[in-house]
């Protein structure tokens, strides 16, 4: 249950004085819809209202504070025309322009002979000056009600920038003062403001200095939100650990076989990772490892001789796969290898129906199967293993923690479990998703692998590649095309992928093939079924192919507006493409003119094939954010810190985190109380179920 101390935080903007429920989806839509999400919506911009010139002197453009001696009215002409309101200081005149706006309110605020305080944006139209709807129209002496600053914030179409900041205003003044969850020694050694001070100095941003990540103010908010973090992931961890696990050990006669059955080596980087995976699950610990390695590194073939020994100790082996597609693919590549080793194995999808599926569950629950592929169709409640040893999740970043959670309950006995993953996150961002998660890595590629000759090309030849692609197809290759996403529409998307599949068909005369997010999974594995055999040699697609289908006849990736996508993105795309005997190509289109952050992006692309290389350059270039935003579910996105800036921090939310649950597992001290409120705060509520109930 959230502690009464928060139950402010956590009410409805609408909850707020002035906000009714028109308002209050405009505010849900720009910042959210708690006060708490008010709170963490930081300001992105600063008002400078010291600006004073005289009005000679004033720049276009600028905010300016001035005194005016109100002239006279213009009325308008008509509803087209504003209303015009005449004024002057000794340098220059100004007028001041009206829309819209009651007109009895224009002669209360405005009358002609006094002075007014008038402050916002001044411009130009024709030869004079003029400033439309001034934000403040003050008497002299009210200059007292003119704030020297104001924070800027991301709005959204209809919502008026002081409605914003007043609700702002509204949720800071239902802070509450809470009790300091931070190590005492480190904020009297930082001079850390209290979270709420932290949070009302965010807000009230007076140089341009406090708007950055780096303030003192936003060092302390990142600091908390990335303590939450860790603390809930190290709770989890705990209890994960403190679950007790068995020592699964195998005679090592599978594993032979199906080594024996391999057409190549492992190499040494496979050999070191499946040394590590074996060893945890050698130790009588329940194992939580990462499997991280590039796009066809050979993980599955590790993750395979992992589960092999899980068998020969006895037990059953799960591996469970993003997609369908990917699911039958893994099935395919170990099929042959469970035959040498002669263990059985069978797929599990929402395909397998009726009695099929009836058979394949009472022979997983009877020990009749000794490995099981699947799809999520795994997660199912009424699957049930005779005694799972090792569960293993080719993540391809699309499950979320939860599923990761969960597939560990399965089974009496405590499963192994191994996730791997072919996003190259860096380890700031693995930390933040994984936390102190154990870690193997396979780098670099398998042997013989050529790299895939990268180009960029402007979207102005177009024909060239056209042509490129005629010569190819003719000669028997095959070829992706990648659309690009435009905005956040998927319709948008659509009618590109639809249009380019359809001009591209007429220009080559041939068949195209069709894959998006928006087709039925069926039809889409259809669509990708079709290509991989050969029926359709061009495949037009969205980014759905990024965890897609394993094509070794494919050869040549295009991109189309390749700058808008992602690097991490980028690379796994082309990491379809050069599985093969031969050489592949990928041809990055580009929408000139390039920015230069873009022509840095996507340099980095054309020169380097390192995934790990590519994912940090591309958090150095772009921000976390982004980043994160390009990964989908699984990774936290956080509010208030920003990873590119306070990747140091991290490191040290982690070890305070470690501390913390060595100390005080069930957070049970003042501070640990404290500390239950911060995972409130920052909704990591999972994690405190793991506590004993307090
Ligand atoms: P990942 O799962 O890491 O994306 P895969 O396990 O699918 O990669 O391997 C990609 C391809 O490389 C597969 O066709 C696999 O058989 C092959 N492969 C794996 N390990 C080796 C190796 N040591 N030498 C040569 N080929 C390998
Ligand atoms: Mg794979």
């Amino acid at each position: 249950m959230r502690p009464q101390i928060l139950f402010q935080l956590f009410a409805e903007v609408r909850t707020l004085d002035g906000v009714g429920p028109k308002l209050a989806q405009l505010i849900g839509k720009a910042a959210g819809p708690r006060l708490v999400d008010l709170l963490f919506h930081l300001p992105a911009g600063l008002i400078d209202r010291s600006y004073r010139p005289r009005l000679i002197d004033a720049k276009e453009g600028c905010i300016a504070t001035v005194l005016l001696n109100v002239l006279d009215h213009v009325p308008r002409r008509d509803s087209r025309h504003p209303w015009r309101v005449r004024c002057s200081d000794d340098t220059s005149t100004i007028e001041l322009v009206f829309f819209h706006g009651r007109l009895e309110y224009l002669a209360r605020t405005l009358p002609p002979g006094t002075k007014r305080l008038v402050s916002g944006r001044i411009d130009r139209f024709g030869s004079r000056l003029q400033m439309v709807h001034p934000d403040y129209m003050l008497p002299p002496e009210q200059a007292d009600r003119l704030p020297p600053f104001e924070p800027v914030y991301r709005l959204t179409e209809g919502l008026p920038a002081k409605t914003l900041f007043n609700a702002v205003q509204g949720a800071l003044a239902r802070l509450p003062e809470f009790p300091e969850w931070q190590d005492a020694g480190l904020v009297a050694a930082r001079r850390w403001p209290s979270f709420r001070e932290a949070m009302a100095g965010a807000h009230a941003p007076k140089r341009l200095e406090d708007l950055e990540a780096t303030s003192p103010a936003r060092t302390r908010l990142a600091c908390d939100e990335l303590l939450a973090n860790q603390l809930a992931l190290a709770l989890i961890r705990k209890r994960q650990r403190s679950r007790k696990g068995r020592a699964l050990r195998g005679e090592g006669d599978r594993v032979v076989r199906a080594r024996r059955a391999l057409p190549f080596a492992l190499t040494a980087e496979q050999e070191r990772a499946l040394a590590e995976i074996l060893q945890d699950m050698a130790a009588p610990d329940r194992m939580l490892r990462l499997l991280q390695g590039d796009v066809g590194a050979g993980k599955t073939v590790v993750a395979m001789l992992a589960m092999l020994t899980a068998v020969e100790a006895g037990t059953q082996g799960a591996l469970m796969a993003p997609t369908e597609i990917l699911a039958r693919q893994h099935f395919a590549a170990l099929s042959p290898l469970a035959e040498a080793a002669g263990v059985r194995m069978q797929i599990l999808t929402g395909r397998e129906r009726g009695s099929v599926r009836e058979q394949i569950l009472s022979d997983l629950v009877e020990g009749r199967l000794d490995i099981i592929v699947g799809t999520h169709a795994l997660f199912s409640e009424d699957v049930a293993f005779r005694d799972l040893g090792l569960a293993v999740v080719d993540e391809q970043h699309r499950f979320g923690v939860h599923q990761r959670l969960s597939l560990q309950g399965k089974g009496d006995e405590p499963a192994d479990v191994l996730v791997m993953t072919a996003t190259p996150i860096p380890r700031t961002l693995a930390l933040t998703a994984y936390g102190d998660m154990d870690v193997s890595r396979i780098m670099g590629l398998p042997p013989g692998r050529k790299p895939v000759d990268t180009r960029l090309i402007s979207s102005n030849r177009l024909d060239e590649v056209v042509a490129r692609l005629r010569r190819a197809i003719a000669r028997g290759q095959r070829a992706f095309w990648v659309c690009p996403l435009v905005e956040e529409s998927e319709k948008v998307d659509l009618s590109a992928a639809d249009d380019r599949a359809r001009t591209l068909g007429e220009a080559l005369g041939i068949e195209v093939g069709l894959a998006h997010g928006r087709m039925k999974p069926a039809e889409r594995d259809r669509a990708m079924e079709r290509f991989r055999s050969g029926e359709t040699r061009l495949l037009v697609a969205t980014t759905v192919i990024e965890v897609g289908v394993d094509v070794p006849e494919a050869t040549i990736m295009v991109i189309e507006h390749a700058e808008r996508f992602g690097l991490a993105q980028l690379h796994q795309l082309r990491g379809r493409v050069g599985r093969g005997a031969g050489n592949a190509t990928c041809i990055l289109m580009y929408q000139p003119p390039l920015s230069e952050l873009a022509k840095a992006r996507l340099s980095t692309i054309r020169e380097t094939s390192d995934g790990f290389v590519i994912a940090e350059e591309d958090l150095r270039l772009r921000g976390a954010g982004e980043l994160l935003g390009t990964l989908q579910s699984g990774m936290p996105l956080f509010r208030l810190a920003d990873l590119a800036v306070h990747a140091d921090l991290l490191a040290a939310a982690r070890d305070d985190a470690r501390l913390i649950v060595e100390k005080d597992p069930e957070l049970a001290s003042a501070r640990g109380e404290a500390l239950r409120v911060l995972l409130y705060l920052f909704e990591r509520d999972e994690a405190v179920r793991y506590l004993r109930a307090g």
